[in-house]
This record gives structure tokens, C-alpha cells and sequence, in this order.
């Protein structure tokens, strides 16, 4: 390697893309950036990177960076000092609060922030408005997991780590596409079915990268997952393949579970799901004689209107076979999307949860957050990102901020998002860039990005670790935190913690299970996984060795029934439309499009299979116009095989496809997550622009 220059600096930071959390070095010179390397002793990436982490930067320094604060006069945005926009936010708080009360505020956090500003954004709307109004982005993708895995296993995260995934045997890889949407780590899956001698299960409808080196690929009809993993429970019954001493000992629910299981015999399933009874088959027995199996999974399972029941249908193979909290099993492990995802959640950024996951109808958990905090908290849960909306266009939400997000163009049924955010009396937006929904706000904050903040974020295997500055914000633009730290000062509040390392500090004390964490520690370590109550001994990498952290330490298998998903394809709207992610660019695109990586993808497309193709009229490579009950977008069409006959792919990384115009309002009935994977729609060529 050539020797680094004198004046070259090189900061250990953590990927702010996916939730992978990839190590990486970035490299700066004179106060600008000239690589991004992966660290060769990273603990989740050992060397590796993918295109995002790797060379989408550029946006850094893109001219539309959000260098000023602005504020909308006179139907405007017009760039105004820090002192008068954050005037505009107090007084329009005072104002939402005077007229609707403390609920009359919320916040949607972000999983692109720190855990420590994820922190603050919480405590900001507990104690300084007196509201649990908050929520955060995992709503719209792994919320149903927060709430299956907690259900099942008791904790809000995923059982095992990456690591012990290379032990593995056996891998059931379900609704996921890592090696587009978490390219490290899917390389790793690769990896060990190549070269380690895992047997691979894909279940996935589409012919995702991975599906071509797979014993078996089950491709179930988009939203019938719950009775795919029934299918597979019945087949590791019926052949004695399921662990009866460890159902006996440390899982509960058997016997609901197992009559529920009669009506889910093969050629039942096939007619639910499209799976040949002989691949389910197949499958079963490749998971259930494993040594070692292993769970992936990712939103294929979550983003449905039973997407909870999808995660404790899974839980429940590897309860089953005795897979997870043993030696002889690896778990249930999520593919969490965006990098700090799970850290949102863990620090309290949600309306019925304190951070470390204790309920705000909890007295106990409330009581011990008091003490920390100095003051009284309300005991309501709060309102959810979809009912925060419902609640702008009811007329009771009437200050709202949202903090890194463009929900525009990434949350469903957008058109009337943007009602909601047209009507609400005071909309803030913290940002790097105008997106759309930063056009709608009232004032618009100018922020920092993931290379100009100091912090931590916590991976997809619950790891904490350091978030470093490389180089300062453009501008005046300031990190989420200080903005926090400014907006209740104008309010005449103090939030305390005024650096980052103290939020985290101070967060151990509200929840046990992060108190062995902090920043002198993750200096030193590089990484902590939680659940990590002492500073003097590691955390649980592998949870549930010896209980599970249920109410009675059992692991709990759920009998729930199958239930179609939402929509479901007629005469006018025949096919199903899936959305998802491509490896080039990242959820709604706003980095990646200013990026080199325009040139690797430079618009959204519809995959379209070719039966398909001839029975409307659709050219490969042509304009398409998709179509919903909720809906339209244009998109280019690119005909394979990819997807199924009756079934169409697209991302949503170029807003102006607007391809969540097309999605619906039907949400997990648990969690309200949006249900993404299935719409009905209809698609035809375009006309000439
Ligand atoms: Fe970043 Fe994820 Fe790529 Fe790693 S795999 S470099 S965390 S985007």
C-alpha cells in the first residue's frame, strides 16, 4: 500500500447506509474527502464494502446542499438566520400546544440519526411538550419484528449475531434480497454456502441473487408467507423432525400450535401459496435434520397486513427444531434496513415504548425514566407516523417535525401524505436537501450528514458502535442533536446531556440494558452488543442461552391462522405489484442520486415477466404507466424472469417515478406497518410524453 500523505486524515466511522454496520475509514485531506475505505478489522465487514458505503459520497458536496435555515413567507421558502427560523418553530409549538394540548405535537424520528439524537428527539417530545408523539421510520419496515421477536422471545431484536451465522449448516434466507439491499452481508451468506457447506433455503418471490445457489427456492405468492411457514411446521411435525425435549422444557404453546397445524398439509399450502407441496417438503427437511440452522429474513416478511403473524410463524420453526437460545440452533436473525434502524427503536424513539423497551403504560419503566429526566411523563401511548397524518388532516396534529426523512416519497399512499403535510399548521423539516417533503415544510433545518456527526448507531445484530466526524457540515448547517439542543432552548428548556457521549451515558440509566455502554467503552472495543447491564463484562452477542426473556421464560409458539393480505388482483387491477430495493441506490435516494452511483442506475424500472409483457403491449425498455386504486406512476419496463406471471418489481429510489403514490393504506394490523409487498395494479405503455 502507499504510504498515506502527512496531511491526510483518517477517521473510523460507521456506514450510514444500510444496517449492516460496516466499518470504514474515511479519508480526508485539507478538510475534504478523498476515500472511503472499509476497515480490513471491522467487525461485521472485516475489509469489505459495498457500492453505497464505498463511493456514494458525493452527495456531500453536491450544490444542493441545505447550507441555511429557511422559512416559508408568503407561500416561500426564503433562507433566514438560525435565530429567526428556530423563533418560528417555538412560537408555532407554543401555538400548536395552546390550541390542541401537549398531543398536538409529534415527531418522526429517524434511522438515519444517532442513537444519542434518536435519544434526545424522544425526551424532547416526553418532557419538554409532555407528549409520546414520537415515532420513528422502522414503523414503515421492521416494527412487525419489534413485535413478533418480543413475543416470541421476549427481546426486540434479533437472537443471534452475524457471527454465529457462520456455524450455520443451514440457511432459510426468507422474504430478502441481501445481496442488493445488505451486499456485505449477503456476499457473507455466499460465502458460507460456497465455501462453508451450508444448505440454502431461499423463500422469496422473485428470483432474488442468492435463489441461484439454493438447494430449494420457494417462491409463495406475495402476502401468503404465514401459510408457507405454516406449511413447513406441519411437514417438521408429521416427520418427528421438531426438538421435543426443548419444546417440553423451554417453548410453550405446543398443542394450540399443532392443531392449527392440521389444516397446513402440503397440498392445502400449494393452493394458498403456489409452492409444490414436494419443495415445502423439501425444504422442511433441509431445516429440520440441520445441525445448525439458521433464520434470515427481511421485509418480504414484515411489510404485509399480517406482517407480526409472518414473524411468529417463522419464530416458530426455529422454537420447533429447538434452534434458537441452544447451542444446536443459530436463530432468528432480521436484515434490518437502514443503519440505525434498531438503535431508533432501542433509544425510545416510539409512541408506546421508553428507551430499552419499557413501556410508557408501565408505571415502573415511566417512574425509573422520572428520576433520570426530573420530570413526569405522560402515560398514553402516543400516536404512530400513519396516525400522526390522519391526525394533520383531522385538524389535531398541528405541529409536526420529521427529522430526516422525506416521507413523501417513501411512505404509502403518498398523496395523501402530502395532504396531511399541506394542511398542518406548522410542518419542520430537518434535511440535507429540499426533497419533497422539505418543499411542503414551514421551515426547513438545515442538517448534517452521517460523516459530519459525532455519536453511535446500533447494527442488525444489535451492535453498538461509534459514529466520528470526517468533516464538518456545509454552511450552517448543524448535527440533529444540536438542533434539538437549540429548539428547546428557544423554548426555555434545558435537555441536559450536552454532548453525545453523555445522552448515551445518561440512556444506560433509563435502561438497564444499555448501561454497560458508552462512548470510552466503544472507543476502546469498537463494538458492544446489547444486552450489555454492566461496563465490566461483555454483552449477549447470543441470546437466551439460558431463558428466554419472556414474562415466563419460555420461548411462545403462535397459532395464528393464515389471513389473505389486503388487496388482491381482479379484472381492472390484475397483477401485484412488489417494491423493494436495488444495490445502487438507498430507500427514497436522496445521497445515492447525488452520487456516482447515478451512473450504475439511473431511474427506477418495472420488472415485468414476459407473458406479461406481450399480454398488455409492454416493450422492454419502454415507458410504462402503473397503475392502483391509490395511484399512478411512470416507470421503464424491463422484461425477465426475475418475477413470477402476474407479478411486478419496482424500487423507489427516483421520486419523481412516484411509485408510493401506487401503494396502499392497508397496514400490519399489529404494528401498522405498510403493507409494500402486495398491491393490486394495472400497467400499460405509456404514451409519448
Ligand atoms: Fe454500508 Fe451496508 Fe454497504 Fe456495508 S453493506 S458498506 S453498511 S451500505
Amino acid at each position: 500500500p502507499r504510504a498515506a500523505r502527512p496531511d491526510t486524515v483518517r477517521t473510523r466511522t460507521t456506514c450510514g447506509y444500510c444496517g449492516v454496520g460496516c466499518t470504514l475509514e474515511a479519508v480526508t485531506r485539507d478538510g475534504e474527502l478523498t476515500a472511503v475505505l472499509p476497515a480490513r478489522d471491522g467487525p461485521v465487514n472485516r475489509g469489505h464494502a459495498c457500492v453505497k458505503g464505498r463511493f456514494a459520497h458525493g452527495f456531500l458536496v453536491s450544490p444542493e446542499r441545505l447550507t441555511e435555515p429557511l422559512v416559508r413567507r408568503n407561500g416561500r421558502l426564503e433562507p433566514v438566520s438560525w435565530d429567526e427560523a428556530l423563533r418560528r418553530v417555538a412560537d408555532g409549538v407554543r401555538q400548536a400546544v395552546a390550541e390542541g394540548g401537549p398531543d398536538a405535537v409529534a415527531a418522526i424520528s429517524s434511522a438515519r440519526a444517532t442513537n444519542e439524537e434518536n435519544y434526545l428527539v424522544q425526551k424532547f417530545l416526553r418532557v419538554v411538550i409532555g407528549t409520546n408523539n414520537v415515532d420513528n421510520c422502522s414503523r414503515l419496515c421492521h416494527s412487525p419484528s419489534a413485535a413478533g421477536l418480543t413475543a416470541a422471545f421476549g427481546h426486540s431484536g434479533g437472537t443471534d449475531s452475524f457471527d454465529d451465522l457462520e456455524r450455520a449448516d443451514c440457511l432459510l434466507v426468507v422474504g430478502a434480497n441481501p445481496a442488493e439491499a445488505h451486499p456485505v452481508v449477503g456476499a457473507r451468506l455466499l460465502q458460507r454456502v460456497l465455501h462453508g457447506g451450508a444448505r440454502l433455503v431461499v423463500a422469496d418471490p422473485r428470483a432474488v441473487g442468492l435463489a441461484q445457489h439454493a438447494d430449494v427456492h420457494l417462491r409463495p405468492r406475495p402476502g401468503t408467507n404465514v401459510a408457507l411457514c405454516h406449511g413447513l411446521a406441519h411437514v417438521l411435525l408429521a416427520e418427528g423432525l421438531a426438538d421435543e425435549e426443548f419444546l417440553t422444557h423451554r417453548a410453550k404453546g405446543l398443542p394450540e400450535l399443532a392443531s392449527l397445524l392440521e389444516d397446513y398439509r402440503p397440498d392445502r399450502v400449494f393452493e394458498l401459496t403456489g409452492v409444490p407441496a414436494g419443495e415445502l417438503v423439501s425444504a422442511a427437511r433441509i431445516y429440520g435434520r440441520a445441525r445448525r440452522p439458521a433464520i434470515v429474513y427481511g421485509l418480504g416478511v414484515t411489510e404485509h397486513l399480517h406482517g407480526t403473524d409472518g414473524v411468529r410463524a417463522l419464530a416458530n420453526l426455529a422454537i420447533l427444531c429447538g434452534a434458537v437460545g441452544t447451542d444446536h440452533g443459530c436463530g432468528v436473525i432480521p436484515l434490518r434496513g437502514q443503519n440505525n434502524v434498531q438503535g431508533a427503536s432501542d433509544m425510545g424513539a416510539l409512541p408506546d415504548f421508553l428507551p430499552g423497551y419499557g413501556r410508557v403504560a408501565d408505571p415502573g419503566a415511566r417512574s425509573r425514566a422520572e428520576e433520570v429526566w426530573g420530570a413526569s411523563l405522560p402515560e398514553r401511548p402516543g400516536l404512530r407516523i400513519p396516525e400522526m397524518f390522519a391526525g394533520a388532516r383531522a385538524g389535531t396534529v398541528r405541529a409536526l417535525w420529521i427529522i430526516g426523512e422525506d416521507v413523501c416519497a417513501t411512505d404509502p399512499d403518498s398523496n395523501r401524505v402530502a395532504e396531511a403535510l399541506d394542511v398542518c399548521p406548522l410542518v419542520v423539516c430537518n434535511e440535507l436537501f429540499l426533497s419533497g417533503t422539505a418543499r411542503r415544510a414551514d421551515v426547513v433545518l438545515p442538517a448534517a450528514s452521517w460523516l459530519e456527526k459525532d455519536g453511535s448507531f446500533v447494527n442488525f445484530d444489535r451492535r453498538f458502535q461509534r459514529v466520528r466526524p470526517a468533516l464538518s457540515p456545509p454552511g450552517s448547517a448543524r448535527s440533529d442533536f444540536d438542533i434539538l439542543h437549540a429548539v428547546a432552548r428557544a423554548l426555555g428548556a434545558d435537555l441536559g446531556c450536552p454532548a453525545p457521549a453523555d445522552a448515551l451515558e445518561e440512556c444506560g440509566r433509563t435502561a438497564p440494558v444499555f448501561a454497560g455502554v458508552s462512548h470510552t467503552r466503544l472507543d476502546r472495543e469498537g463494538a458492544v452488543p446489547w444486552p450489555c447491564p454492566d461496563p465490566g463484562r461483555p454483552g449477549e452477542a447470543k441470546l437466551y442461552r439460558e431463558s428466554f426473556a419472556t414474562p415466563d421464560g419460555r420461548a411462545h409458539l403462535a397459532a395464528v391462522p393464515y389471513l389473505p393480505p389486503g388487496e388482491q388482483p381482479d379484472d381492472d387491477y390484475p397483477l401485484v405489484l412488489v417494491t423493494g430495493r436495488r444495490w445502487a441506490h438507498y430507500n427514497s435516494g436522496s445521497m445515492t442520486r447525488r452520487s456516482g452511483n447515478l451512473e450504475l442506475a439511473s431511474t427506477d424500472w418495472l420488472d415485468l415477466h414476459p407473458d406479461d409483457a406481450a399480454r398488455y403491449g409492454v416493450g422492454d425498455g419502454r415507458p410504462v404507466v402503473v397503475e392502483s386504486r391509490h395511484g399512478r406512476a411512470r416507470l421503464i419496463a424491463r422484461i425477465g424472469h426475475e418475477v413470477s406471471p402476474g407479478e411486478v418489481f419496482c424500487a423507489f429510489h427516483f421520486p419523481a417515478s412516484g411509485v408510493n403514490r401506487l401503494t396502499s393504506g392497508h397496514a400490519d394490523t399489529v404494528t401498522s406497518c405498510p403493507e409494500y409487498k402486495v398491491t393490486a395494479v394495472h400497467v400499460a405503455p405509456a404514451l409519448p410524453d
